[in-house]
Order: C-alpha cells, then structure tokens, then sequence
C-alpha cells in the first residue's frame, strides 16, 4: 500500500458512491465489533495500476443539530489526520454550499493534501457549479461522476505522481536501503542533517522544484542554499531532508525544494541517468507551487530546458528561470542581452516570467533567487477584484474593441477571477468561438500588464452567457 486518501465532503455529495466504485468489495474493516461504532471505513483501492488505502468518511445524515455538525467536523479532522491526501468532494449540481466552506476550511487549516473533485458532473448542467469549485481556493477541480465513472482518468493523474512520491519516501525510510546509500558515497546526507525527517510546521513551506538538465548545478545550487544557511543558522536548525524534498527556511521563509538532483545521484545505473532526470523533473514540477528551471550559461535553452519549462507553464506553475555559472562568463553585459531574446523567442508562453543570473558556485545572484522566488508565489495566488477587472475590462474594449465577424461585433461584457495558483479569469462574451487568438493575446498580455502579474502562467477562457 503506498499512501492513503481520505475521501471527505459534506453527506449527499457522493463520496460512498465514490467509495465504492474505488474500493469495490475489498473492504478491509467492517462495521463488525458489538457495541462499537465505526465511523470510518476503510478499503483497499485501486485505480489503473494504483493500490491505496481509501478512507471513507460518509455515514452521517445532513447536520441539522449542533451537534451533529460537530461530530462531522471531528470526523472530517480524524480523517484528515490519518490520511496522506483528502479528496474533497462537493456536488457540482447543487454548487458550493457553505457547508462546503465549512469542510474547505477545515482542510485549510490542517493544511492537507488536497484533491478537490466535482462530483455528479456529467452533463453539462454542471458545469456552473464545477465554476464555483474554483472559487474555493484548493486548485483545479476534476470533474468527477461518481455514479457514471467519468472522470476517474483525471484522478488517477492527480494521483499517479503523488504515489511515486510515496514510494521513494517509503523505500528511502527502509533502513538497508539508507545503509546502501551511505556507502555510495556520492550523495551526501551529511551527519547533521535529519534524513527521512519530517518537521511539524506553522507556516506551510513554499513548495519549489528546482529542475534542469544534468550538470545544470541543481545540486551545487542546493548545497550552496544548505551551506549558507548553516552559517546563518547554526548546523541542524531548520533542515531536514528526505527522499525527495529538503525542508529549509531560506532567509526566513520556509521553503520545501524538491531535490531532483538528490534523488538522480541515488541512481546506481549510469545509463538510466536521463531518462530518470526527466521523469524526477516532470514528478517536481506536479509538487512545485513555483519551479526554478536552472540553465547552464554555456548551453542554455537547451531542448530538455525547454520541455520542462513548457510543462511547467501547461501545469500553471509559477516559473523562475535561473542561468547558472554566471561567474564564467566574461562579457556579462552583451551574454545578458543575448539570453533575453532567446528566452523570448524560444518561451513565448512564459513571458514576463523573472530571468536571473546565478552562481551556484561563488553564491551570487542567491539573493534575487530568492526574491524572484518570492514573488513569483505571490503573484500566482494573486486575486483581483471583480470591480477592478471590470473597470479594466470596459477601457481594454474601448481602447481597441474585438472584431465584428460576419457584421456582428463580439460582445466581452463581464469578467471574473474564478480562481488563483495560477490565475484564472472567465469572461462571458458573445461567440466567444470567433474570438480570436490575437485578441485573447491582447487581453492578457493587458491583465499581465496592467495588475503587475509576472512569472506566473494567466489562465482566460471565454464563455458564451447562458
Ligand atoms: P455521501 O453521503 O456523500 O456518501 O453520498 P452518496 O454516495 O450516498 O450519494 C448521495 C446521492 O448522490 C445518491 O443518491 C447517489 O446515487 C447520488 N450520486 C452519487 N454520485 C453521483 C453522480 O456522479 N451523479 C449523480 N447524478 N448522482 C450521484
Ligand atoms: P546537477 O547535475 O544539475 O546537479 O549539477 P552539479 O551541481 O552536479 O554541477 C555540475 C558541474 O557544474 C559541477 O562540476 C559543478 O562544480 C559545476 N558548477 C555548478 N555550479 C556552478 C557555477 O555556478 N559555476 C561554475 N563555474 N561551475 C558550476
């Protein structure tokens, strides 16, 4: 078994049915002990090629009493508790209740792993509902049918990622596979370095991947951070490192960085050496809230740097690009230059995303890292008011007003944030078909203008009224 899911939402939303259809007939735990009652079920799960432990939390009626709400909410925190991800559940027909806020907060505050899943979406009846799921603030939700089994493809790839992480963390915890480690001799723990140690925390770390193509200096790059913040810190406070993640307060700002080039030097064959950099940056880039694709001045922009930068636009994260060993470089000012109009020809789609110059090696550049770091998350869980994006909205058309096709001008005639990390806008418009990509262009390249929104992928789809 390699993590367990708690499926959690208020009663009726579906999450036995959903339950169900995950775990079948394999109950491992009945409701069989006299005088007992049990309020989780527990059952082994599959989907596709995924084993894991599903914890069902359904079995109360609707909380009309006091008290009843509060033995759904302790059973909702139990449940959390005991589980590695919450899938949480809403109905997408009745839209978000604010019992659904309720459980929302809930897993907030508990800062769980969340995977928020629409449910009864088949149809399109759905579909405002599935809307109103953004503005939840837990990301992107799937659109689920419990009943019809739709949508269990887009869960199994939530989950696909999530499970391998669990399994290296597992296998990383087993002590003969630690043992072989040490005796590598290449990957250095360290002795004052916690492994496979998870600290309680109070701020949620900001979450970065630092990805790139072998050599790039992802682990000089670490080290380097580790190093000095050792120097700053003293040598255990605040690190810990395991399988695949160093947990660190960079300069105060807690920080988990997902250690590709760690776990790629635990690799025993030399010839599996790309295949599992590229596998380990794409796993990173599906943990990362904001990924540093590392360049090596010498072959920037290679192809590999220019798959996982793009896939970290499609994953709409929040992207950085650092060009490392900047210290080799002699003319700074004309190679400066040179990388922007690559970078601007060869990623497009990340335009306006932070272009530093590092030195992993003699620590320049760490600072504005950092920085540009920082204000990458920022500005991806950035929201605009509806009144400030309408305001804009109304002089963006009149300034330059969308095309009339056939005769009949395209009416853009609200807009909203539906959601954040990253940015989501919708506007209700007229053929919205016959918009065309230029202008759509024109549009967000305003909003990333006009609301200073750098570094972070903007997401606008165009919708007909209803
Ligand atoms: P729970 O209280 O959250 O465990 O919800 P249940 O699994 O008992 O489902 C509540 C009701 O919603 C039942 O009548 C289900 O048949 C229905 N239901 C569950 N999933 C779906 C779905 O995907 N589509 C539709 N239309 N109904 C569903
Ligand atoms: P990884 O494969 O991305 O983890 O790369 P490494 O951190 O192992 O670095 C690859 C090589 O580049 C090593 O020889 C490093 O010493 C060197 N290197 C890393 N960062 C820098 C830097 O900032 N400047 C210079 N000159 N060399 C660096």
């Amino acid at each position: 078994m390699t993590f367990s899911l708690a499926i959690v939402g208020r009663p009726n939303v579906g999450k036995s049915t959903l339950f169900n259809r995950l775990v079948g007939k394999r109950l491992a735990l009945v409701d069989d002990q006299p005088g007992v009652t049990r309020d989780l079920r527990e059952g082994e799960a599959r989907l596709g090629d995924l084993r894991f432990t599903a914890i069902d939390t359904a079995g109360l009626e609707e909380a009309t009493d006091e008290s009843l709400q509060g033995r759904m909410r302790k059973l909702t925190e139990r449940a959390v508790e005991m589980a590695d991800i919450c899938l949480f559940v809403i109905d997408a027909r009745a839209g978000v209740t604010p019992t659904d806020e309720i459980f929302a907060d809930i897993l907030r505050r508990k800062n769980a792993h969340v995977i928020l899943a629409a449910n009864k979406a088949e149809g399109s009846a759905a579909d405002a509902g599935v809307y109103e799921a953004y503005g939840l603030g837990l990301g992107e939700p799937i659109r689920l049918s419990a009943e019809h089994g739709e949508g269990f493809n887009d869960l199994y790839s939530m989950l696909m990622p999530l499970s391998d992480a669990f399994k290296k963390r597992a296998e990383a915890e087993a002590p003969d596979t630690d043992l072989e480690l040490e005796e590598d001799g290449d990957y250095e723990a360290g002795p004052d370095v916690t492994t496979a140690a998870r600290v309680p925390t109070n701020a949620k770390p900001l979450q970065v991947a630092v990805v790139g193509r072998p050599n790039a200096g992802k682990s000089t790059l670490i080290n380097k951070i580790l190093g000095e913040e050792r120097l700053l810190t003293g040598p255990e406070a605040g690190i810990t490192r395991d399988s695949i993640s160093l947990r660190i307060d960079w300069t105060g700002t807690p920080m988990r960085i997902f250690d590709t080039a760690g776990m790629r030097k635990k690799a025993k064959v030399q010839e599996k050496l790309e295949k599992l950099s590229v596998s380990d940056g794409l796993r990173a880039v599906k943990f990362a809230e904001v990924v540093v694709v590392l360049l090596d001045v010498s072959i920037p922009f290679e192809q590999q740097d220019l798959r996982i930068a793009d896939l970290a636009e499609r994953e709409g994260r929040a992207v950085v690009i650092a060009v490392n060993k900047w210290d080799v470089e002699d003319d700074k000012q004309e190679k400066l230059a040179e990388l922007k109009e690559e970078f601007a020809r060869l990623l497009p789609q990340l335009r306006g995303a932070p272009l530093i110059t590092v030195s992993a090696r003699t620590g320049r550049g760490l600072e504005r890292l950092r920085e540009a770091i920082l204000r990458a998350h920022e500005v991806w869980n950035r929201r605009v008011t509806t009144a400030r994006l309408n305001q804009w909205l109304s002089a963006m058309v009149e300034a330059h007003p969308p095309p009339a096709p056939g005769g009949r001008r395209i009416k853009i005639r609200y807009m909203t944030q539906v959601k954040t990390r990253p940015p989501a806008f919708v506007a209700m418009c007229s053929f919205p078909e016959k918009l065309p990509e230029s202008y759509k262009r024109y549009l967000v390249n305003g909003l990333r203008e006009d609301f200073d929104m750098p570094g972070t992928p903007i997401r606008f789809t165009f919708r007909s009224q209803a």
